[in-house]
């Protein structure tokens, strides 16, 4: 069997880069794709435009068991390379909010059109349909044993991704081979994903969309808030806030199969800010009911529930006096939820955990176990916040290895 000099598992974000970047040093590249079609999860990104990653990749945005890893990977390497890299492809790249950055076509699926013709005008060979089902090192080389046949590779590069979103790709077969090669895994976990919850009350006021701070709290502690939207569905509770602190729940349930969230529906007001403000509009003559009053400050299909959560006597205004609106503030500002689980890797855009990154070289992505083996991009235990953060980290990662593999003579 004729040895490949280099061989990439998964032809997604990190998968594509990196082999255009190893075959334009002159190696041949073979690119193995369990799908019919590269790069689902690129197509399907940003909502169809791909937000390509951000203008301030900070350590900050990056979670890992071991945060010292991140910033190696990430020192040297800022937005401006990106862009570059978009740019020696022919994809300009423009800004949008909170430093989100985008292909000029607003276009995901245009992003992978361009980078598939790359690797087809570089000559990097595709195989499609190809899952990588086992590997073991003999001698110096590795035996691959993949649904279309044996290969053997001198180098081999891991860039599976992780188990979020199985119906775009996403599994569990990368780790799984890093485990087998003796790579210690730290549990993946779903994020960025919706959240389930038994409570009655919420497929309710399902559909009903605001800007709250939600916050999460373990044993009385403070673990993690969050602000901005948040969506009621007949499942549970979505929304960018949510999505940004499922991280944390999705810890928390893993720990103790059930968690509290912590919900202010009134974040741009202090407790006393908003009870002078109702106090404002007490009339104590007055006979309106106080669901109708509240009508005047929030949104309607969340008063009974507040009304109910708050435990107030009163049933119109005139019965209202400071320690009932008062009560009814403390609602607002406290409306507890609780989470049973999450909706799971179907419903995360990533995943937290993999390749325990103690095992790793940040400079070079190879293995500290075995020799020529390298990963990037998601199967390695580092996940990133909303924002481009995460194919900001499977860019550099794939440049980081093709940096190196470039300096092995492995040419043709
Ligand atoms: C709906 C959605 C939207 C997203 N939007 C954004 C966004 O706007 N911005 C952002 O920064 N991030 C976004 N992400 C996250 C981002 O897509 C991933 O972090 C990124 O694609 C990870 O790159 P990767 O190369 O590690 O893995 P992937 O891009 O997932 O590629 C892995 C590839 O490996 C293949 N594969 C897996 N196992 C095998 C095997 N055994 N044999 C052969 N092939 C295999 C898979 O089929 C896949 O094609 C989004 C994710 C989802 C699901």
């Amino acid at each position: 069997m004729k040895i490949k000099p280099i061989t990439i598992v998964g032809a997604g974000a990190s998968g594509l880069i990196s082999s255009i970047l190893i075959a334009r040093e002159g190696i041949a590249v073979t690119l193995l794709e369990q799908n019919s079609k590269a790069a689902k999860k690129i197509t399907a990104s940003g909502n169809g435009r791909c937000n390509i990653g951000n203008t301030h990749p900070t350590v900050e945005h990056f979670h890992s068991d071991n945060i010292s890893f991140i910033d190696s990977v990430l020192d040297g390497y800022s937005s401006r390379d990106i862009v570059d890299l978009f740019s020696s492809l022919g994809i300009e790249i423009i800004e949008g909010s909170d430093g989100k950055l985008f292909p000029m076509s607003l276009q995901a699926s245009s992003v992978v059109e361009i980078l598939l013709y790359e690797v087809s005008t570089l000559d990097i060979e595709i195989v499609y349909d190809s899952t990588l089902l086992s590997v073991s090192k003999q001698g110096g080389e590795f035996l691959l044993d993949t649904t279309q046949g044996d290969i053997s590779t001198k180098v081999l590069l891991l860039a599976t991704g992780s188990m979020a979103s199985p119906q775009l790709g996403g599994s569990s077969r990368g780790v799984e081979i890093a485990s087998s090669l003796g790579h210690t895994i730290v549990p993946p976990l779903p994020s960025l994903v919706q959240l389930c919850s038994d409570e009655r009350w919420v497929s309710q006021v399902s559909g009903v969309k605001i800007d709250a701070l939600v916050k999460l709290y373990a044993n009385s502690e403070l673990i993690s808030q969050k602000r901005g939207d948040i969506l009621f569905t007949n499942y549970g509770i979505s929304g960018l806030a949510i999505l940004d602190i499922s991280r944390d729940v999705t810890r928390e349930l893993a720990t103790y199969s059930y968690c509290e969230l912590t919900i202010d529906i009134i974040p741009d007001y202090t407790k006393e800010r908003f009870v002078t403000l109702l106090l404002k509009y007490v009339d104590n003559r007055s006979q309106k009911p106080i669901d109708i009053w509240l009508m005047g400050f929030i949104h309607k299909k969340l008063i009974p529930i507040i009304i109910k959560e708050s435990k107030t006597k009163a049933k119109i205004v005139a019965q209202l006096n400071k320690k009932e609106v008062m009560k009814i503030v403390y609602s607002l500002k406290n409306l507890k939820l609780s989470i049973s689980e999450s909706r799971g890797f179907k419903g995360a855009e990533v995943a937290s955990g993999g390749v325990d990154t103690n095992e790793i070289d940040p400079i070079t992505m190879e293995s500290k176990i075995v020799k020529d083996l390298y990963f990037a991009g998601e199967i390695i235990d580092v996940d990133g916040d909303r924002g481009g953060y995460n194919f900001h980290f499977a860019w550099v990662s794939a440049m980081r290895v093709a940096h190196q593999v470039g300096s092995i003579p492995l040419r043709r």
